[in-house]
This record gives C-alpha cells, sequence and structure tokens, in this order.
C-alpha cells in the first residue's frame, strides 16, 4: 500500500551509473589510501581530481550481463551450426588455416593476458570511474579468450599446429613476439598498462589487427572466425573508448604527465607497430583470396586515422609517435621481410609457409610496384627452383634477435632495402642488439628492465629448451614433427584437403 511513496523509483541509466561508480567509492581511513593503492603514483603521473573521469559509456553491470549473454547465445548458435555443417570445407584453402593458427597461438594468449592485466589495472587505479571501466574490459578479455579458444577448437579436429597453443604460447620463438609484447605492459605501472593496450593497441593500432583479420576470414569462408570477431568488436568499440579516455585524462590533469604520457606514446607504438608485422605477412602471403594489403591498411589506419588523431591531441602538447615517418618508409618491405623470416624458419614453427604462386606474386607486384619485382621476386624464384630440385631451403642457423621486439633481426635500413639495419647497445658491459632504432630507444630508456628479455635463441644455446638438436628444441615446444612444421607443399595438411576437395569435384 505504500508502494506509491515509499519504493524507489526506477533510475535513470546515468544516475545507476553515478551510484555504481561515485556512489560506492569512498576514502579509506584505517589505512591511508596511499598504502591501499600502491602502484598508481611511482610512474609520476598526477591526478587532481579523479571525478574529472568522464566515461561516456555508463555501462551498469545487469546491462552489461544482458548484452554479453545475448552475443553469447549468438556465438555459440553459430559454432554448433559449423560444426554440424562441416564448417572446414568451406574455406578457400587450407593454407588459410595458418592465419588462424597464428592467431590461436599468438593472439588468444594476449587476450587472456589482458584479462589479467585489466584486473590488476581495476584494482590499483583510485579513481573508481577507471575502475570500472577496467574490471568490465578485464571481463571481457576473458570472454574472448574463451570463445576463440572454443570456435577455433573445431579446425583442431581436422589440422594441425593447433593442439597445444598455451604450452606454445609460453616457449615457441616467434611466439615470444607477442608473449614479450604483453609482458613488458603487465609489469609496467597501471597507468602505462592502460596506455600501452587501451590506447595504443586498441585506439591506435588494433583496426589493423581485427579489420584485415575478420575480413580475411570472411573472404576465406572461415564463418566460425567471422563470429566471434564480430562478438569482440563490439566490445572494442568501448575499449577504445576507455584508452582515448585515459590518455585525455592524464593529459588534462597536470602539464606534468604530459612529456610521461609522450614517453608511452612513442615506446607502445613502436613495439604495436614490431607486433603487428606478423599481421603484414598475414594479409599479404597467408591469405588465398586477399583483402587488401598491408600498405594499403597502413595508410587508411594508421596514416590517414592516425594522422587525424595526432592532430587533434596536438592541443594537450602531444605530437605523432617518433619513427612513424620509419614505418611509412616500411610499408612496402615489412610483409615479404616478415614472410622472408618464416620461410626459412618454417621447419621450427607449428605452422606452414611457401613460395607464393605465379597469380599471388603478380597480386604482389601490383599492390608493391616500387619493390616486389625488384627485391623479392627474384628471390622467390630462386627458393622454387631449389624446391622443384627437392632442396626447399630451411635455415638451420639460430637468428639474432633484436632484444626488444624479438623478431630475428631481418628488418632493414629505413634509406636502404637492401641492407639489414643493425643498431646495439652497451650497458653494463654487455652489448645488446636491436633491429631499429625505435627498439633501440625502448632499450635505452629503461636498460634495467628490458636487458632481461627471455630471448627464445639464447634460451636454446643455454641449453633452457629441451636440447641442442632442432628436434628436441621442437619436442620442448610440443610440436609434432613432420606435420606441425615444414612447407605446406608435401604436408599432411595438403593432402587431407586435397583428398577433400577431390572427393567433392567427384561428388558434383
Ligand atoms: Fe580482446
Ligand atoms: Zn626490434
Amino acid at each position: 500500500m505504500a508502494a506509491a511513496t515509499s519504493a524507489p523509483r526506477r533510475l535513470s541509466l546515468k544516475r545507476k551509473y553515478a551510484m555504481l561508480t561515485r556512489g560506492l567509492g569512498w576514502e579509506t581511513t584505517y589505512q591511508p589510501m596511499d598504502k591501499v593503492y600502491p602502484f598508481d603514483r611511482f610512474e609520476g603521473i598526477v591526478i587532481h581530481d579523479w571525478d574529472g573521469w568522464e566515461d561516456p559509456f555508463r555501462l551498469t553491470v545487469d546491462a552489461y550481463w544482458k548484452y554479453q549473454a545475448e552475443k553469447e547465445r549468438k556465438l555459440y548458435a553459430v559454432m554448433d551450426s559449423v560444426a554440424q555443417n562441416n564448417g572446414q570445407l568451406g574455406i578457400t584453402d587450407a593454407r588459410y588455416l595458418n592465419a588462424v593458427k597464428l592467431f590461436l597461438t599468438g593472439v588468444t594468449p594476449l587476450e587472456y593476458a589482458a584479462h589479467r592485466g585489466f584486473a590488476h589495472a581495476g584494482r590499483h587505479l583510485r579513481g573508481v570511474g577507471a575502475r570500472i571501466a577496467a574490471q568490465m574490459q578485464s571481463l571481457d578479455e576473458l570472454r574472448h579468450a574463451q570463445t576463440q579458444i572454443h570456435t577455433l577448437s573445431h579446425y583442431n579436429k581436422y589440422f594441425d599446429g593447433l593442439h597445444d597453443f598455451a604450452h606454445m604460447h609460453d616457449r615457441v620463438w616467434y611466439l615470444s613476439v607477442p608473449k614479450s609484447f604483453f609482458d613488458d605492459a603487465l609489469t609496467a605501472g597501471p597507468f602505462e598498462f592502460v596506455t600501452a593496450i587501451s590506447f595504443s593497441f586498441e585506439y591506435v593500432l588494433t583496426n589493423l589487427l581485427f579489420v584485415p583479420f575478420m575480413s580475411g576470414a570472411a573472404f576465406n569462408g572461415d564463418m566460425a572466425t567471422v563470429t566471434f570477431g564480430f562478438s569482440a568488436q563490439s566490445d572494442e568499440s568501448r575499449h577504445m573508448t576507455l584508452g582515448l579516455e585515459v590518455v585525455k585524462f592524464m593529459l588534462e590533469q597536470d602539464p606534468a604527465n604530459v612529456p610521461i604520457v609522450q614517453r608511452w606514446l612513442d615506446k607502445w607504438f613502436w613495439r604495436g607497430y614490431r607486433l603487428l608485422s606478423l599481421v603484414s605477412a598475414m594479409m599479404d602471403y597467408m591469405l588465398p583470396k586477399r583483402v587488401m594489403s598491408w600498405a594499403e591498411a597502413w595508410e587508411m589506419y594508421f596514416e590517414e586515422s592516425g594522422g587525424a588523431l595526432f592532430a587533434d591531441l596536438e592541443r594537450y602538447g602531444i605530437r605523432p609517435p617518433k619513427h612513424h615517418d620509419v614505418a611509412k618508409k616500411e610499408k612496402s618491405r615489412l610483409s615479404h621481410e616478415v614472410w622472408t623470416i618464416l620461410y626459412n624458419y618454417t621447419h621450427a614453427a607449428a605452422f606452414h609457409t611457401w613460395v607464393p604462386s605465379d597469380d599471388e606474386m603478380q597480386w604482389l607486384s601490383s599492390k608493391y610496384p616500387d619493390t616486389f619485382d625488384r627485391l623479392y621476386r627474384p628471390r622467390y624464384r630462386m627458393w622454387r627452383e631449389a624446391a622443384a630440385r627437392g632442396e626447399r631451403f630451411y635455415n638451420d642457423a639460430l637468428p639474432q634477435l633484436c632484444n626488444v621486439c624479438q623478431i630475428p633481426m631481418a628488418f632493414t635500413e629505413p634509406d636502404d632495402p637492401t641492407k639489414i639495419a643493425f643498431r646495439e647497445s652497451i650497458w653494463r658491459g654487455e652489448r645488446f642488439h636491436f633491429c631499429s632504432d625505435g627498439c633501440k630507444d625502448i632499450f635505452d630508456d629503461e636498460p634495467e628492465k628490458m636487458s632481461q628479455s627471455w630471448l627464445p635463441v639464447h634460451q636454446i644455446f643455454q641449453g633452457n629448451c629441451g636440447g641442442a638438436s632442432i628436434e628436441d628444441v621442437l619436442r620442448y615446444y610440443h610440436l609434432n614433427i613432420g606435420a606441425d612444421n615444414l612447407d605446406y607443399e608435401g604436408s599432411p595438411e595438403q593432402e587431407l584437403w586435397d583428398a577433400w576437395t577431390a572427393d567433392r569435384r567427384t561428388a558434383r
């Protein structure tokens, strides 16, 4: 009977969100705030007023569960249908799956690492608006890891190299590239972590990962991947907003924050860009049906959108990240240099590589008129001839790795694509090697941290990776030798795919 007067009125979303954030936070009294939040000051970021934090999404927890549950229902329905209708037969070509293998072993574990990182940031940022945003992102990232594992496990029934992704992520040489990227972020302070992941990676660079990967999946008939991609992409807009918000917030709070933020933007732009070089090889070489070239994607998503973003940040005293001009110079070489590395070391990798077909070389030459025919086609011709003689080239020498990005040192000088770029620094009497000025700058800025890199090649030489022979190391990686590795030509996967295709031809 009192309902009309005493029952709480339905709150507006804005009000609900305010209750959830400001309403649930408090200043501690039994312990000083600095003891409860020990990590959010040592980086030097000064915050005067956490209430200046604006979260444009204002998502409440009940709304969050409702949206996510709806997405899960749709995703798992598609996954069932992919399994029941033999979705693996719908892809363009089994070579496509090698991009999926890179994704599951290289990217999915980063989703899980992001889950851990945002949980940590959510605990250690003392502003309650930022904490809520970080906690929700932490849940999103756990969901991304789970949905990717569930979706891609379908392919594990038929194809090689997908059977032990978590183990591989922690050990295999090329996976140390993504792993070390995230380890660096996870071991930074909470503000650097959020700047690195939410801003530099998700806001500035994520389109270069997700758009080509998901359109690549769509073009190549991989409906399973397209579905988890869209399901994750809808969280992504929230994450990107968090990234931009945290950077603007720091810049607005105190002028002393500007140089710190700039240094992080420089560092994480370069680390993210080097990480994405794996994506460049995927786009230009691994997709049987191409979406666009790496150079085109770089122009569209970094030079144009990134250019506009950094023009906008100029009023805070922020300039475009250092060495972005180098990335621009490298755009017509990056994918070819990376594919060359992967081709050289496919005997030690859990995916296949190949020399591009004539049609594919035609495409490459049309997308890279200044570089492909002159610099890369002759090399592929040589490798193809060697393979035809039964001498497919595998490089048995372990490469020098860049101490920062951990990629074998095969990138070339910004102004000379025929000369390997090589930089070094001496620190506490030891010599460290780098692929670029970008990586050297990162080391020189934090030598205590970066000198501790777990470098796969050094670890092999130190005897920490199962033994002295390549076979010992591959066993330590849990590679299924002779199936997961080596050229696509002659692989069990190719045999299986060809048999399926022949069956379908006779059935028709
Ligand atoms: Fe994610
Ligand atoms: Zn490097």
